[in-house]
């Protein structure tokens, strides 16, 4: 009866060592994508930058949005 305590107790610490594992894992994984959402930006920005020279105002706007450069990235 003893010894079946102590195995339950031991199952139990073991579950919640996992638990917390896995918690911590998928907070970390939660918090990459956001870390690459905050990178788009000056992504953009800078395909629009370097295509800058080539585009004219009412072509097509090189970032892909399907507006006029002077509706889109060309805006001031
Ligand atoms: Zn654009």
């Amino acid at each position: 009866m003893e010894g079946m305590d102590m195995f339950d107790a031991m199952i139990e610490s073991i579950r919640e060592d996992t638990v917390r594992m896995l918690f911590t894992i998928k907070v970390r994984q939660q918090a990459a994508p956001q870390r690459q959402e905050v990178l788009k930006p000056m992504e953009h920005h800078n395909m629009t930058v370097r295509n800058k020279k080539k585009v004219g105002r009412n072509d097509p706007c090189p970032c892909g949005s399907g507006k006029k450069y002077k509706d889109c990235c060309g805006k001031n």
